[in-house]
């Protein structure tokens, strides 16, 4: 997963983009860049480590410009090196391009094959890089960036929200079926682009709309333009963005995050009415839902674990023995809260199960007489192709396992997630809207060896098929 961020203003770029990529943090840990292009130049500082970390005052003094992008990555495609850290910059026909992509494209592979075929060369490991390349192809023939983006968009299979910095002018575009999300704001002189808007409100710009799937906006000092570039008969928005990775406080195509979670939160109470004595979320991912739960309830919200927000990715521990001890640092129980209670731990998701089952523990160590664990997505069942770093079949607690048997694995009480149904009603987007691959197994898009949804945008020899509409560029002004 990855967050992504452009602007165009007049006062200047780079410390907005830096609050921006601050705001978008959660979305990705492992690096940070930010290029900018001042009429003339092109400005770029990126690295490994956080936001915080690769950038300081005097780097982004340098960053000169009223026009730049920024991205934070969480690897899914390409390794951790230094080379797959985005924006990719290039020079092109003696024109200034960088890229930053958030999204996992499903036909890597073939179109890497293809463009090596035909001498191409590649820096990364990256999809993001084979996006640049089919820009390129396409600007070379015709100039136009509106042709590159139906290019894109006839080629590629899987998740993308881009935005391309062509000299002195943005072009962000998001996959036909709205996968990823992408937003537009309004900042003093100008506007920005932003993969949620906490990224806008970080530096007190004005959220206007989200991109819609399918949608092309090109913002350069004269303003903002918008068309739709292509239309699907559905939309596959992923509904783990609402689970987890979102930010709370975010609103997503029409929904705030944090309505959407506490109202799970109510309907798993209202699936068993458990009588308890506390509830008590899984800092931070659960708290939305704890709060929901709570409130309906009538059951008091009370903190039973502690979370140290100092402990950064830096902290590693040489061995086992360590790294279990290391969880004690991160999370600490609040004895006084859970002793002789009966507690309603309630968290976002079980992935692996693991740490649902130290803090499972961890509460039961406390002196909570009775740990109950309500989970606020249905089973993970499948990985995600489509930008998640999700694992594998056999690595998910909950794939291939009845219930019960993850009850006994983390040792709760007793165990209960939301219905699929419940969490699609409390996200308020109609299930054939979302991409629910990693709680179904069946996928918006075609994926080999996997199950496609009744609906599923097909592709033959590398162009879609029925059920999406490209259009001529220009044609669909939006
Ligand atoms: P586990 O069951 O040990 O894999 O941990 C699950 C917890 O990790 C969830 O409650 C989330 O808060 C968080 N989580 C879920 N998905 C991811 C992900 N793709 N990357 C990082 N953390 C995640």
């Amino acid at each position: 997963m990855c967050g992504i961020v452009g602007i165009v203003d007049a006062g200047g770029v780079s410390f907005q983009l830096y609050y921006a990529l601050y705001a978008l943090q959660h979305r990705g840990q492992e690096s940070a860049g930010i290029s900018t292009f001042d009429g003339k130049s092109l400005y770029k500082h990126k690295g490994q480590g956080l936001v915080a970390e690769v950038f300081d005052e005097d780097i982004l003094r340098e960053l000169k410009g009223n026009v730049g992008i920024g991205h934070v990555r969480y690897p899914t495609t390409g390794a951790k090196i230094p080379e797959n850290v985005q924006p990719f910059n290039f020079r092109y026909k003696g024109r200034d391009l960088a890229i930053i992509h958030n999204g996992n494209l499903v036909n890597t592979q073939a179109l890497r094959q293809e463009y090596e075929q035909r001498g191409q060369i590649f820096c990364t490991t990256t999809d993001t890089e084979i996006i640049a390349n089919i820009i390129a192809d396409e600007l070379r023939t015709s100039n136009s960036m509106e042709d590159a983006v139906l290019l894109c968009m006839r080629r590629l299979v899987g998740s993308y929200s881009v935005v391309v910095m062509l000299d002195d002018t943005l072009y962000a575009f998001r996959d036909p079926l709205g996968i990823r999300p992408l937003c537009v704001g309004k900042t003093e002189q100008g506007y920005v682009i932003a993969s949620e808007s906490v990224a806008i409100d970080a530096f007190g710009g004005s959220f206007v709309r989200d991109v819609m799937p399918g949608e092309l906006i090109r913002v350069n000092a004269d303003g903002l333009s918008a068309t739709r570039m292509a239309v699907a008969s559905h939309t596959a928005h992923c509904i783990f963005e609402y689970v987890y990775f979102a930010r709370a406080d975010s609103t997503m195509d029409g929904t705030l995050v944090y309505d959407v979670r506490q109202k799970i939160g109510q309907k798993l109470y209202e699936s068993d009415y458990l009588q308890a004595d506390i509830i008590c979320p899984v800092p931070d991912s659960g708290t939305a839902y704890a709060a929901g739960y709570a409130m309906r309830s009538g059951t008091p919200f009370l903190e039973g674990l502690m979370k140290n927000r100092y402990m950064g990715r830096t902290f590693i521990m040489p061995t086992q023995a360590q790294r279990e001890q290391a969880v004690r640092i991160k999370l600490n129980p609040i004895r006084g809260n859970l002793k002789d209670r009966k507690v309603v731990l309630v968290d976002d998701s079980i992935v692996r199960g693991t740490t649902s089952r130290r803090i499972v523990d961890m509460i039961s160590e406390a002196g909570a007489d009775e740990v109950h664990v309500r989970v606020g997505s249905p089973p993970i069942i499948a990985p995600c192709y489509l930008g998640v770093d999700m694992p594998t079949r056999k690595e998910l607690i909950a794939s291939g396992k009845a219930e019960e048997d993850v009850r006994e694995s983390i040792a709760a009480t007793s165990l209960s997630y939301i219905p699929l149904d419940d969490l699609v009603e409390a996200i308020g987007i109609d299930r054939c809207n979302l991409c629910t691959g990693c709680l179904t197994g069946h996928y918006p898009l075609e994926i080999q060896g996997e199950k496609s949804c009744r609906r599923a945008i097909t592709y033959v020899d590398g162009t879609y098929q029925s059920d999406l509409t490209l259009f001529e560029a220009g044609q669909g002004t939006s």
